[in-house]
């Protein structure tokens, strides 16, 4: 018997023990996880101790995310009780991540799902550090995928050692929707299964963890949630997370405030929140804004808004703000954040510390409730001070590459492994 089904947000029809499952009737719409049982942080190592995820027998080890209270960036804030969700490498602390990002644990549990599923392997498309993540992921649990990367991401890109052999292929004359895109064929054409983006259930289950450990900490729902969001996948996880607490009934009555960044002068969903507009609006979408931000992690034109149960939905049932923070910013928390807390940050967190501080200075946020502030990834220094990394050696493709180079491609790639 499986301890979760799938539900349709649109239409309610009810799934079982599917991979990365669509609703046949509802082509707009997230299908989201029914846990059955009340939370437990007892059922193993790692983030497998957390019950509320997609998996039956994981076959690896991950470790988690580490929650802790702030004394000095809280200090500064004049806050009391902030609390900091560290994703990334920081072993003083108990943090472990190799690949520096919380997107390791959307890859531990995509992959692990997909195994139970039986699927052969996954393609992945990303901006950068999702990459990362799935290939390390690919060699700890030793499943095969294909990683496509736009060309613009290269310089801030680096792999593990043991990753440089996971087939890599880059996108030379296009930005992350045009890798998407290029994905989404050779998915297509090579058989294997596109890890399906926001719509992957274990995606959003991965991500939510974060919140699993915060709550398994505190003992409670924060009042007030803050992250950086390029595809705002991670965003809508906490949302349906905390919506399995509510109703779990231990852990509070009220769904934290959602306090969503993005980095000026790209921001999408900002502006479209701001207008209370369910649909993006096409001139926040120009390539060229993505050129001008420092966090190309957050730069997806594609992001998981307008969908049913996405983070316009998310936004509406929990309340909060979305912040534009802009590279000025995002550089001064960086170095405050590092200063205060003694460890290096990946820009993209920066940009959460930025609407954070945003909040303060406002006031939307009050001294004494209760706020966790995702840091999604940082460390890299650190690693770096222990670890050899390494540049990724892609192949180059173009988006305009024909379905007959794509067979060519994928034969060559897939025998190689
Ligand atoms: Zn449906």
């Amino acid at each position: 018997m499986s301890h979760f089904t799938i539900t349709c947000r649109g239409c309610g029809k009810e799934l079982k023990d599917v991979y990365c499952a669509f609703c046949e009737h509802c082509a707009n719409s997230l299908l989201v996880t029914d846990y059955k049982d009340p939370f437990r942080d007892d059922c193993g190592s790692g983030i497998w101790k957390f019950n509320w995820l997609p998996v039956h027998k994981p076959t690896f080890e991950q470790p988690g995310t580490i929650v802790y209270r702030s004394q000095w960036l809280a200090r500064h804030l004049g806050m009391e009780n902030l609390y900091i969700a560290f994703n990334g490498y920081w072993p003083e602390r108990g943090a472990l991540l190799e690949t520096c990002t919380f997107k390791e644990f959307e890859a531990a549990i995509v992959l692990q799902n997909a195994v139970e599923n039986e699927v052969e392997g996954l393609i992945v498309a990303s901006a950068g550090n999702t990459a990362r993540a799935f290939a390390h992921l690919s060699v700890v649990a030793d499943f095969p995928a294909i990683i496509v990367v736009p060309r613009m991401c290269l310089m801030e890109m680096w792999y593990l050692e043991s990753s440089s052999r996971v087939p890599t292929l880059a996108v030379s004359d296009g930005d992350y929707s045009d890798s998407i895109d290029v994905a989404r064929r050779i998915s297509a054409i090579s058989g294997l299964p596109f890890e399906g983006g926001v719509k992957n259930i274990a995606k959003r289950d991965g991500l939510g963890s974060t919140i699993l450990e915060a709550v398994s900490k505190i003992g409670r729902l924060p009042d007030h949630y803050f992250q950086a969001v390029g595809s705002g996948t991670g965003g809508i996880g906490v949302w349906e997370m905390s919506e399995r607490f509510i109703r779990d009934g231990r852990f509070g009555s009220k769904l934290p405030e959602l306090h969503l960044a993005q980095n000026l002068p790209f921001v999408p969903m900002v502006h479209a929140w701001e207008k209370k507009s369910r649909e993006l609006f096409k001139e926040d979408l120009r390539p060229e804004l993505i050129g001008q931000i420092s966090t190309r992690v957050l730069s997806t034109r594609y992001p998981a808004y307008s969908v049913r149960g996405g983070v316009f939905d998310a936004m509406q049932a929990c309340g909060g703000a979305m912040y534009g923070v802009t590279n000025r910013e995002v550089f001064e928390s960086l170095e405050l954040f590092s200063n205060l807390e003694g460890i290096d940050l990946v820009p993209a967190s920066a940009v959460a510390v930025g609407a954070l501080r945003q909040s303060v200075e406002k006031g939307i946020v009050k001294k004494d409730e209760t706020v966790l502030l995702n840091i999604t990834g940082g460390g890299e220094l650190m690693l770096g001070r222990e670890k050899k990394t390494y540049n990724v050696e892609p192949a180059f493709v173009s988006k305009k590459i024909t379905d007959k180079e794509i067979e060519k491609l994928v034969c060559t790639l897939l025998k190689k492994n």
